[in-house]
This record gives structure tokens, sequence and C-alpha cells, in this order.
């Protein structure tokens, strides 16, 4: 039996990706529908290479996708906070999700992880630090702590000032994983893995004191969980997306799939590991803190981030500009503790149009 799937987000980087996986996975998937932002181009190509039974181009046409019951699973691989509500539907359909959407769990964790409960569907991360989590629990009751790993960047054994005075191309450069600009710029501030500690605190049910971040530049350790009696459980791998997107859509099951070669310890020869430096990386600290306000409180820290981050690429802003307005931004933030889908939105729409004013109003000083 194929496995029925779609994909939201087909044209971009996890998309494109995952349809690699899947032509090597020929005989295991059968694709429902395509949905792309706005790559037209690539939609057709990859719509005759693969054959589904429809496509869409933008954000008209995901609720058919997600309420279509022939799916087995939906990847849900669109950035931004369009995921939300797609997401949402296909759990109350009782489809599976492979989530590569952070805004989902980051804007609506609460609500989208009680409603996977009660309609009975599965949440498999693809984010490869989730995904790492996942593959190393057994018992979830026997695990103490999670354990993030962070490459920690272009800017890790860079100062303060190299910093503040960082172009674009320096924040884009990244020195392990190739992928969308704007999670490549959350990679350099670190606020990717604030934004991934909320995930986890959704996905797995830990606080937040609970969950460390620990650097390791070499991106081999995915993330690992303690148990209760000190032993540690490592997931670890090459940097490779293509490994937890298909873990993800071909869960439970294993394939060898995409992969190119053989694990090497001899061949990596050594794996470092730090604190991170919350002085130089205060996005960090910040996502910590409105994980733990919970509510609408991450919904601002996303809204008022990512706003910064666009006018960072778009040289409005310098780099550490985005720690300052996003920072501004949630301490003006009043958090409603239990938000409805309606209110997250409307918190959304809120915080992203402050964050505009306040960016405009800070140029002209
Ligand atoms: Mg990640």
């Amino acid at each position: 039996m194929k496995r029925k799937i779609s994909i939201i987000g087909s044209t971009g980087s996890i998309g494109t990706q995952a349809l690699e996986a899947i032509e090597k996975l020929r005989d295991k998937f059968e694709i429902i529908a395509l949905a792309g932002g706005h790559n037209k181009e690539l939609l057709a190509k990859q719509a005759e290479k693969f054959k589904p039974r429809y496509t869409c181009l933008g954000e008209e046409g995901l609720e058919k996708i997600c309420s279509d019951k022939e799916n087995d699973i939906i990847l849900v691989a669109c950035s931004g906070k369009i995921g939300l509500k797609p997401t949402l539907t296909a759990i109350r359909n009782g489809i599976d999700i492979a989530l590569a959407n952070k805004e989902t769990l980051v804007m609506a964790g609460d609500i989208v992880m009680a409603e996977a409960e009660k309609y009975g569907v599965n949440i498999i991360p693809v984010d490869s630090e989730h995904c790492a989590i996942h593959q190393c629990i057994k018992n979830i009751s026997q695990v103490d702590k999670l354990i993030i790993t962070a490459s920690g960047g272009p800017f890790l054994k860079k100062s303060v000032e190299d910093m503040k005075c960082a172009t674009v191309e320096q924040a884009l450069a990244h020195p392990r994983w190739n992928m969308g600009k704007k999670i490549t710029v959350d990679s350099a501030t670190l606020m990717n893995k604030g934004l991934e500690i909320i995930e986890a605190h959704h996905l797995f049910g830990f606080d937040y004191d609970d969950i460390d971040v620990v650097i390791h530049p070499q991106s081999i350790v995915h993330s690992a969980i303690e148990y209760k009696d000190g032993s540690v459980i490592a997931q670890i791998g090459l940097p490779s997306m293509h490994i937890p997107i298909q873990y993800a859509i071909t869960y439970p099951e294993r394939f060898e799939g995409i992969k190119s070669k053989s694990f090497s310890f001899a061949d990596i020869a050594r794996l470092d590991f730090e604190k991170p430096d919350y002085e130089k990386f205060p996005t960090l600290k910040l996502a910590y803190e409105m994980g733990k306000l919970g509510g609408t409180a991450t919904v601002c820290l996303n809204a008022a981030n990512e706003e910064a981050v666009f006018a960072f690429l778009d040289g409005k802003i310098k780099l550490y500009d985005i720690y300052k307005i996003t920072k501004k931004m949630c301490d003006e933030h009043k958090v409603s503790k239990n938000p409805t889908i309606d209110e997250i939105f409307a918190v959304d729409k809120e915080v992203r149009e402050k964050t505009q004013e306040l960016i405009k109003t800070e140029r002209k000083l």
C-alpha cells in the first residue's frame, strides 16, 4: 500500500528536498496534492514529474487539500503563519502531520497539540533537533531533560562588535545548513534556537527549565535526551535535512531512500560543545522568558522578530536591532493566557503593524 501524501510548500527548501526523497521512494508514495508559494514554474515542473491529483499556488486551496481525507499524511513545509490554519484543518480530519513549520507550534502550540490528542493524530517533527529527540524517546515518562544542540551560526567565533556591523551576506553565510533566508538570519541571532525550545516544549510537553541548549558547531549531534537514571541518548548523523524529512514522512518505517554515504566517526574526528553566550545572543534568553509566559507572548515574539528580520534583509536595520526591536515589542505586550485562534491572528497582525511603525520611526532618528 502506498502512503498518500500532500506537501504544503512543495517549492520551498524543505518541500523540494522532500520530493527528492520521494523520488527515491516512488513505490512507497502517492502524491495527492502539491501546494507552492509563488514559484509557478517550479510547481508546474513538479506536477509534470510527480503527477499529483491536484496542485495549488498561494494560500487558496490549502483548506481543500487539508480537508481531503484521502491523505494519510501532510507535510507542512511552508514558512510563516500560513501553516497554522491548514494544519489544524488536517488534524481535525484525522490526517497525520509531518511538521516543518515552526510558527504552527510557536503561535498556537497549546491548541494544536490538544487537537492532535483529541483526534488521535501523530505530529512528526521535521526540524532536525526535534526529529532527533523523537528518535531518542522510547518511554517519555522516563525522560528528565531535553538537550537541544545549536551550531551557533556564522557569528559563534566573532565578537559582539562584529555582529553589530554584520552585513546581510555575513548573516546569510551559515557554516553548516543551507536553508531559507529568514531561518538563516534566525540561526545567526540564535532566535531559531529560541523558537525551537518553544517548539520542543509543545511537542514533548516539557517545562522550559528541563529544556537545555548546547552549542555544538559540527552539527553532528542533532539533539539528545537525558533519562532519569542519567543515561543520555543522542541522535547523530551527517548534517543533511534529507534525513529528518524522510524520517518524518516514512515514520514509523525506515528506508534507504536518499542516503548517500555511511557515517564515519573517524572522519568526524572530534565533537565540540559549549554553553551558549546569553550576552552575545540575548534573543535566546528572551525566547525562554516569553515561552514561560505562554499564551500570546510567543505570538508577539514570533511576529516582532519576523518583521525585524525582513527589515534587516531589506537593509533597513542592523542585525543587532532585530533583538532590540523584538525585545521592545515583547516588553510592551500584554499577554493573553488562553487565546483562541482568532485572537492569535489578531495579536499577530497588531504586533506586526506596531513593529513596522517602530522600524519606521527608529530609522528617522
Ligand atoms: Mg532546527
